[in-house]
């Protein structure tokens, strides 16, 4: 379980992009103008200074949002942070990014009166299981 913030994706930005689409001159003829500009944009986001880029001063290297977007997989909101819990994060790992306020909410139930639910049906948003 950790804590994971704007400031340490940007810090890893750089780092994470590389992974994705390094090595750039590797990228085949008909591709190289793709693995060209994958260059450019791993050198813009290495000049940044990752301890006061913003957010938007990444999103506008890259383009989107996909790359900074932090999104809580309880309440679906874009956050600024999240607790990252269960397993490390890969391919099909069991891993859940919570907001502070749910994992706030989670932390305030109380076991006495968490009744049992059946779970939700997939892509419907699961109920907290307490009585009112
Ligand atoms: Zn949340």
């Amino acid at each position: 379980m950790h804590l994971i913030t704007q400031r340490d994706i940007i810090r890893q930005i750089a780092s994470k992009w590389s992974a994705q689409y390094a090595p750039f001159q590797d990228y085949s003829p008909r591709w190289r103008r793709e693995g060209e500009i994958k260059l450019g944009v791993f050198m813009e986001l290495t000049e940044l200074d990752k301890e006061t880029a913003t957010k938007e001063d990444v999103d506008k290297i890259i383009g989107n949002e996909s790359w900074t977007r932090i999104k809580c997989d309880q309440c679906k909101k874009e956050v600024t942070a999240v607790l990252q819990v269960g397993e490390p994060l890969s391919y099909e790992s069991a891993t859940a990014n919570l907001c502070q306020k749910c994992v706030e909410q989670v932390s305030a139930i109380s076991w006495e009166n968490v009744k049992v639910v059946a779970p939700p049906p997939a892509g419907a948003s699961a109920e907290t299981g307490v009585k009112p």
